[in-house]
């Protein structure tokens, strides 16, 4: 797509650090390192983003992440991983290419900011929330 720089990259307009690539996916070093390693990998097909994929593009691009989230992490060191996804501007997205960030953690004080403040749980609403979603 014309002025994405995913489909650049995977274009080879622009340069990229390389880590994985087969005919659907390429995973490539996030140019901002968030924190050392910090990955993203991407289908060659261009998506928006998760919301407009369907199950088998979804499905070509979550097989490959074990192993190349594995090799991340065989290759830094890493204690850990979050593995983080962003849909829409008011979720964090701000290229407009599907990507999966693959983000090695090493301590709790890193450059990776992730909070979830948990709620008290009312169990009815939590019940007709859910049936509504199941019937979208
Ligand atoms: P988002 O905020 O959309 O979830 O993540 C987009 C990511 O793409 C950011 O972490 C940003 O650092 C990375 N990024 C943006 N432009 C480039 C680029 O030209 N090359 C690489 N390797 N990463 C990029
Ligand atoms: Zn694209």
């Amino acid at each position: 797509m014309a002025d994405c720089i995913f489909c650049k990259i995977i274009a080879g307009e622009i340069p990229a650090s390389k880590v994985y690539e087969d005919d659907e996916i390429l995973a490539f070093l996030d140019i901002s390192q968030v924190t050392l390693g910090h990955t993203l990998v991407v289908p060659k097909k261009h998506f928006r983003n998760m919301l407009e994929m369907d199950g088998e593009a979804a499905s070509q691009l979550f097989a490959r992440i074990p192993d190349i989230a594995r090799k991340v992490m065989k290759a830094t060191g890493a204690k850990g991983m979050n593995i983080i996804n962003n849909n829409e501007e008011i979720a964090g997205q701000s290229v407009f290419h599907t990507h999966v960030h693959l983000a090695p953690r090493y301590t709790e004080n890193d450059d990776l900011k992730l909070t979830f403040v948990a709620h008290e749980p009312n169990f009815p609403a939590l019940a007709e929330l859910a049936e509504k979603i199941s019937k979208a």
